[in-house]
């Protein structure tokens, strides 16, 4: 039987790299998907290119910041598609400027970022909530090899703070959570090629070399590397598993 089968899955950030391949991998699993995005074109294309290879698919528009659109969204899901159990917060920004540039960068990077790595994770897990504890959820959050680095790694003091938070919103929902069965994990993945480093593989190649000496699978990652450790994580191969971060990042922590 299909892994993720009598399962409704909703993935933010569905429309593009990570949370699409997340959003096609967990409906070959039988899963039916709910891809929300704030691009809803691109979301609603990928939405009937998983219907037309036979897997039950729907989109629906959604800026993760907006806290009363994630409650709004989450009950027309409700009325429309059915009760959620898994949730994967993959919605996410980069910007990779650091500290010491113009203080309006600075200050913009950081309230965007926040807004939807951070913010973003909270407000459409806090809409979700009753289904998921209803049902027994899953949630998967998108963290990052900056859940814990920052020194090798060329990112925004705004990226990494964000992803330290994911990180630790994970282990204290999973803390609280539990007693409702409800099981709260993480994805930490290290350089996968989509199009949010799109510009800057392009632009400068020194950056993706620095990510490569540290990766021992001396690749970058492609964004269907992320999907059987989605599918695991969302699963009952996983019925033990919460308050955890799985690296999908070619070994990049180990060195
Ligand atoms: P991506 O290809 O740019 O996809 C992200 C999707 O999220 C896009 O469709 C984007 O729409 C959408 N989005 C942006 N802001 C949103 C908002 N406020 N509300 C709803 N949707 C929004 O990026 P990705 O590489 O797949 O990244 C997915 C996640 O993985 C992010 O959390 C990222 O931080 C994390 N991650 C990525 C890497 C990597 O190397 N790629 C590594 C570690 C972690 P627009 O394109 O219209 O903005």
């Amino acid at each position: 039987m299909a892994l993720l089968q009598n399962h409704i899955a909703v993935v933010t950030g569905a429309a593009s790299g990570i949370g699409r391949a997340i959003a096609s991998g967990y409906a070959r699993e039988g899963a039916r998907v709910v891809l929300l995005d704030v691009n809803d074109k691109a979301a609603s294309e990928v939405a009937k290119e998983i219907r037309d290879g036979s897997g039950k698919a729907d989109s629906f528009a959604l800026d993760v910041t907006r806290r009363e659109d994630c409650v709004a969204v989450a009950r027309q899901i409700a009325d429309k598609v059915g009760q959620v159990s898994i949730l994967v917060n993959n919605a996410g920004i980069a910007r990779r400027n650091g500290m010491l540039g113009a203080r309006e960068a600075v200050i913009s990077d950081w309230e965007d970022i926040i807004a939807i790595n951070l913010t973003g994770v909270f407000n459409v897990t806090h809409a979700f909530l009753p289904p998921l504890r209803a049902n027994k959820g899953r949630i998967v959050n998108i963290g990052s090899i900056q859940s814990f680095v920052h020194l090798k790694t060329p990112s925004s003091p705004a990226y990494t703070a964000s992803k330290h938070g994911v990180l630790g919103f994970t282990k204290a929902l999973a803390a609280e959570l539990g007693k409702d069965g409800v099981r709260v994990n993480a994805i930490g993945p290290g350089f996968i090629e989509t199009p949010l480093n799109e510009k800057v593989r392009a632009a400068n190649p020194g950056l993706v070399q620095v990510f490569m000496d540290h990766t021992p699978l001396g690749r970058a990652g492609k964004p269907e590397d992320i999907v059987g450790p989605a599918i695991f994580l969302a699963s009952d191969l996983s019925s033990y598993v919460s308050g955890s971060i799985v690296m999908v990042d070619g070994g990049y922590r180990t060195i």
